[in-house]
């Protein structure tokens, strides 16, 4: 026994002898890195909990490194390591996450195959761990026990004294303040206080960051007001309020505007009732404006916090504190929010919880809304999804009876759902050539509007009314090609195996640019065509093509900001999106046009005209969910009109008309699209009649990808029950992105389990890792 441990008091000894687990915050997969590395606790860090970041010195050089602590205790966590080689924890940096979130990362790091220390260092914003507008500032506050009677004062010091005993209310302030309210010229006087014990120095964290988007501007949809609930939303309310408290999962099924998002308010409400707090997930930024708009009219902006991306770093930070904080009720926020660090977490509501947006494309490869269910499981609350359009996935899983299913038939607020008109534009074009003999079909003038969609655009301007119109594609033109007779050249990205594509660009001399959606990588436009020297033609249409047709078409359109166009190339920040909205909702954008962003949650009821520009853009994708997505779409947007009194018109232009896909959203029929999609996907053997885990192995080298994914596959094979069907190696659908060689590995199985197993197997010999040259995606919804 160590002598000095003796003679140490009893407290410090313990301190002595306390240990920490601590995961870093790196990629490391192996069976001892998931468990953490053991540090040991000193005098300078004595207090720490579960879930703190701290540094550690880490490594060969001891570098200092961030992780996070996940165990605490005594000497048993020493396992075999001498307490001698324990190394102290070099600080605590004053962010914790709360203890539900360490057993939620250990699920993810095992469920979606990614390192613990990974997992956890995502649900961290980088801004908070980078401490980016927090600050330590140094106030002034009363000593505990002032007695400053019998105390000789220097007549200066006395006369700061007395006034500060008359106004009071002036601490706790920093000391500058302090002399600037008082009227002293120098905080000497106050630092002569501090010395002589009658005022104290605290530290105290602020948050600084810039206003909030939404800060002194308004967006108004037809949503302001308080609202009785029907009895079919009461139904719903009572039935999650009775099961605060224990996990519970719901999808609540209702087409746009039949009262979802007030059913979430109200629950929410009720949850406020109680001491507990509520978070609530969009699938991207565009949707927070408005939502986050209708959570702040009800619950008071002191109470709520927003967390996205399109924020600044110090305002994230600063969101992520007040989550944190207690004091803050609800959490509004798009997919990372689901890591909000509400304390007493007691309903989680997953808003659009079809949306392909909650799933994310790097590591951790999670998907939001069934991490949500994980949280939910873990923090013993309901979880309520919410959707026109649900997903496949929890459709089956509410008609399979594991969720509990609720329908809102009908749409409130006196709007109906608008009429659709498909056109086949093959037809519309055919009919147009015909009845205009002569003219000659045009190659190089491409044309978005048909007749039927430009006329009706005609008539809704002229009425005063405002219109959507979605085309879900960026640029200018997606297809670069020879223009001459017998050539087929069509202008590809040098590192990726698509094209690039054309965007109108204002800081450039040519205005023009090419950029690889893929890579990312520009290049200038050429003039001729390499092979045969003709001209270049632009084919294919997107959305700043469109913008550039109808302010051509339309008088209306060409005054400043009366057509807006909503895309990721437009659209930087949040308060962007904030902007464009607000114009909208005041009336001076007249048309909106944009790719799936416009399709979204927006509630304006003057929008009488919604145009889908084509409907086909995700039909013919090679991805299984291709005709779910297409319906996804055309009837999210289709929901956007006649949500005010005017009835709306839908018109949607495709060149397949007998898709059923697009018909069943033409007749806002999504039951019959999902009974007839489920039956395909279970004769098909695919999602969710059965579970899909995706390997893509990486490499610069194609041979090198090939024969690495071979060994893969045979491995798996060989590990994995007869019950897994393990298909390729093959080629991704798009081999070559950013110059590296993609070969895919599926798995596909009856459970979630069945393809775990096999994967845990291979994990722990070390043969399969997440890293830069292999994407393990368990639950896949992008199969490019
Ligand atoms: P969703 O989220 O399904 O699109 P909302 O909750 O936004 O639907 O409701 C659509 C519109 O109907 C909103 O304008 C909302 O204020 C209104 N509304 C919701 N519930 C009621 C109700 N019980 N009575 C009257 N109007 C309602
Ligand atoms: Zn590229
Ligand atoms: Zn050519």
């Amino acid at each position: 026994m160590n002598e000095s441990l003796f003679q140490d008091d009893a407290t410090s000894a313990d301190l002595l002898d306390r240990y920490a687990r601590v995961v870093v915050e790196r990629g490391i997969d192996t069976a001892r890195s998931e468990e953490g590395f053991t540090y040991r606790l000193s005098r300078a860090v004595a207090v720490v909990s579960v879930g703190e970041r701290v540094l550690v010195p880490f490594g060969r050089g001891n570098k200092p490194a961030a992780g996070i602590v996940v165990e605490l205790g005594g000497p048993e966590l020493l396992g075999d390591l001498p307490k001698a080689k324990a190394k102290p924890i070099s600080r605590a940096t004053g962010v914790r996450l709360p203890e539900p979130l360490i057993e939620l990362a250990r699920w993810m790091a095992d469920y979606y195959v990614c390192p613990l220390g990974m997992v956890l260092s995502a649900m961290l914003p980088a801004a908070v761990k980078r401490s980016i507008g927090r600050k330590r500032v140094i106030e002034l506050d009363f000593a505990e026990r002032p007695d400053p009677t019998d105390m000789r004062l220097p007549p200066a010091t006395r006369q700061a004294w007395a006034l500060l005993q008359a106004q009071r209310a002036v601490l706790p302030a920093p000391p500058a303040e302090v002399a600037r309210r008082l009227g002293l010229s120098s905080a000497a006087t106050l630092n002569r206080l501090v010395r002589l014990g009658l005022l104290r120095r605290v530290e105290r964290t602020v948050y600084v960051s810039p206003p909030m988007p939404w800060e002194g501007l308004e967006v108004e949809g037809a949503t302001a007001g308080e609202v009785e609930p029907t009895a079919a939303q009461r139904e719903i309310i009572d039935a999650l309020a009775d099961g605060l408290g224990a996990f519970s999962t719901h999808l609540l099924y209702g087409v746009t505007g039949s009262g979802k998002t007030e059913v979430y308010l109200r629950v929410m409400e009720r949850v406020l009732d109680t001491d507990g707090t509520a978070l609530m997930l969009v699938p991207e930024i565009a949707l927070t404006p408005q939502t986050a708009g209708r959570v702040f009219r009800r619950f008071g902006e002191d109470r709520v916090a927003v967390l996205h991306s399109g924020l600044t770093a110090s305002q994230r930070t600063r969101q992520w504190a007040h989550a944190a904080s207690g004091e803050c009720r609800v959490v509004v926020g798009a997919r990372s929010a689901i890591f909000a660090p509400l304390p007493r977490l007691s309903l989680i509501v997953v808003d659009e919880e079809h949306a392909g947006d909650y799933k994310q494309d790097q590591l951790p490869r999670y998907n939001a809304r069934d991490v949500a269910i994980k949280r939910a499981q873990i923090e013993r609350c309901p979880v309520l999804l919410g959707s026109a359009t649900p997903s496949l996935e929890s459709w089956s899983n509410a008609r399979a009876g594991r969720y509990r299913l609720w329908k809102l038939k009908d749409r409130l607020g006196g709007g109906r759902l608008p009429r659709v008109e498909i056109v086949d534009v093959l037809e519309e074009s055919r009919a147009r050539r015909e009845s205009q003999p002569g003219s000659r079909p045009s190659t190089t003038r491409i044309r978005a509007l048909g007749p039927r969609l430009e006329r009706a655009l005609g008539e809704t301007l002229d009425a005063g009314g405002q219109a959507i119109l979605l085309l879900n594609r960026r640029g200018f033109s997606n297809i670069l090609a020879c223009a001459g007779p017998r050539c087929d050249w069509v202008l590809g990205c040098d590192d990726c195996d698509t094209t690039m594509v054309l965007h109108r660009h204002r800081g450039l001399p040519a205005g023009q640019v090419l950029r690889c959606h893929h890579c990312l990588a520009q290049r200038l436009v050429p003039k001729t065509c390499p092979v045969c020297g003709s001209g270049l033609a632009a084919i294919g249409m997107g959305t700043q093509r469109l913008e550039v047709e109808l302010s051509r078409t339309f008088e209306q359109l060409r005054e400043k900001d009366a057509l807006m166009r909503l895309d990721s190339d437009t659209m930087g920040s949040a308060k962007d999106y904030f902007i464009a909205l607000s114009r909208f909702a005041r009336g001076d954008v007249r048309v909106l046009m944009g790719t799936q962003v416009v399709s979204r949650g927006l509630d304006f009821p003057n929008v009488r005209l919604v145009g889908v520009v084509s409907a086909d853009t995700a039909l013919w994708m090679p991805d299984f969910r291709a005709s779910e997505r297409t319906f996804q779409l055309v009837s999210q947007v289709a929901g956007r009109a006649g949500r005010g009194t005017m009835p709306g018109r839908v018109i949607v232009q495709t060149l397949n008309p007998g898709q059923p896909a697009i018909r069943h959203a033409a007749t806002h029929d999504y039951e019959s699209f999902a009974d007839e999609e489920l039956a395909l996907r279970q004769r098909a053997g695919l999602p969710p009649a059965t579970r899909m885990a995706r390997l893509v192995v990486r490499d610069r080298e194609r041979d090198a990808a090939l024969s690495r994914a071979a060994v893969l596959a045979e491995r798996l094979r060989a590990v994995a029950g007869s019950q897994v069907r393990v298909i390729g190696p093959m080629p991704a659908p798009i081999e070559r992105i950013a110059g590296m060689h993609r070969i895919a590995i599926e798995m596909i199985a009856p459970t979630a389990a069945d393809l775990l197993e096999p994967l845990r197997a291979l994990r722990a010999a070390g043969l399969v890792k997440s890293d830069a040259q292999t994407a393990v995606d368990v639950d896949p919804i992008w199969l490019m």
